[in-house]
């Protein structure tokens, strides 16, 4: 039987949005890959009285309750007390959890008042789950048949304890999914669900699935782990390379710099970038990936109309006559940085993002050999950093696509 999993993770800081809840995105992606549903996630902040509603609305609604938080020495973890309080358990030294915190005081020399030792508490009956990159031990109980889970905060420490411990307790590690993943650039989200709405609409086994990503969508394709796992997926494969191959640029999990860096690798072919309104964004993406050295000539960022002249030799006239945010200087720095550098390729960036610039668009530009591609890159949306990496991802496609 599928289960289904509630996550709630405790914190007045993440409700402050102090700290980006990243264990609740790690702990859904791992409960998928282990067969167990999510229908809901929860933040609550470190008020017993609000976790018991919290932990009470989970009861009526999954089979397991997932907790992360709260479990450090400090008077405002309070999770065990408010799963205490909602199971009407009490809470119990746990003996050799406090054994251990007190062989860490000693060697560590610090002197350590009774609420350090809260770090040993468990539930009345429950199980403890081992911390084995802290001191916090987590508890694992059934009750009303529905199971809890408590993990502390602090992101390692909790991985560690839901693969090692918890997850073998859930008795879910059995139930491994198949997933295949499809990535696709130069096409939005939009496009790829109507293309595939017909094929989505029917089908249950394997679920079907779209993401949108900065400048890329993923598809998931995904159904359990048996042996006819590829079987069930190679129909839907095939209809979908069908449908959007030209968009496809990885049949697996990896990113697009990735498969270019790794193309031109290949082929021994070099880059030379000129950025404008992405900073080094591109730059960034190219050099995140290890052996990138082998293929990226050299980047320059050039903001003002002097640099873009006197560093890349950029045409004066160029840009008096179109601006520096348009088609023709797009190409023109392309083609400058490509003729600088002595690379195969030139890449090129250059856009406005303002707040106040009556149009948000950018154009990217590849030169090769044969000549140069222009993209105009319409914008939407104000957040800056995500339009930089959109611009980013689209001059990257474009090299993608005129290297396919
Ligand atoms: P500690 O012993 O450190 O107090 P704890 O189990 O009591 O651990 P919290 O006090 O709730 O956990 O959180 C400790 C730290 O762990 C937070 O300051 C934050 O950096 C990180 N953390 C907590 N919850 C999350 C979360 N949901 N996502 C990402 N990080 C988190
Ligand atoms: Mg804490």
């Amino acid at each position: 039987m599928t289960k289904s999993a509630e996550i709630v993770c405790i914190g007045t800081e993440l409700l402050l949005g102090h700290v980006v809840n990243t264990n609740a995105s790690w702990l859904a992606t791992q409960c998928a890959a282990s067969g167990i549903d999510v229908y809901y996630q929860t933040v609550v902040g470190d008020r017993v009285s609000r976790i018991v509603d919290v932990l009470a609305l989970a009861a009526q609604r999954a089979h397991i309750v997932i907790c992360t938080g709260g479990l450090g020495p400090t008077m405002d973890d309070v999770s065990r007390e408010a799963l205490a309080a909602h199971t009407c358990t009490t809470l119990v030294v746990d003996p050799s959890a406090a054994m251990r915190l007190q062989e860490a005081a000693a060697r560590s020399g610090r002197t350590v008042d009774e609420s350090y030792y809260r770090q040993a508490h468990t539930l009345d009956g429950a199980d403890v789950l081992q911390n084995d990159v802290g001191l916090a031990i987590g508890t694992a109980l059934v009750h009303d048949g529905v199971r809890y889970v408590l993990l502390p905060g602090p992101p390692r420490e909790m991985k560690a304890m839901f693969s090692n411990y918890a997850l073998p307790w859930l008795a879910v590690d059995g139930v491994r999914l198949h997933s295949i993943m499809v990535r696709l650039t130069g096409i939005g989200e939009g496009d790829v669900a109507r293309a595939l709405e017909p094929l989505i609409r029917h089908q249950t086994d394997p679920t079907i699935a779209t993401y949108a990503g900065i400048g890329d969508v993923l598809v998931r394709i995904t159904t359990r782990a048996d042996a006819q796992a590829s079987m069930r997926c190679a129909p839907i494969v095939q209809t979908m390379t069908s449908l959007l191959g030209q968009y496809v640029y990885a049949m697996e999990d990896v990113s697009l710099p990735t498969v270019l860096v790794h193309r031109l690798t290949e082929r021994m072919q070099t880059l030379a970038v000129a950025e404008s309104c992405t900073g080094g964004a591109v730059a960034h993406a190219i050099t995140s990936v290890p052996g990138s050295s082998r293929v990226l000539r050299g980047a320059i960022v050039a903001y003002t109309d002097a640099c873009k002249q006197d560093v890349l030799g950029v045409s004066q006239d160029v840009l008096a006559q179109n601006g520096a945010v348009s088609d023709a200087a797009a190409r023109e720095l392309a083609s400058c940085v490509r003729r600088r550098l002595g690379s195969d390729f030139g890449i090129a960036t250059t856009g406005t993002l303002g707040p106040d610039d009556p149009v948000r668009e950018a154009f990217v530009a590849v030169a090769h050999k044969g000549g140069c591609i222009v993209h105009h890159v319409p914008l939407v949306g104000t957040d800056r950093d995500t339009n930089k990496q959109r611009i980013a991802m689209a001059a990257l496609a474009c090299l993608w696509r005129h290297t396919t």
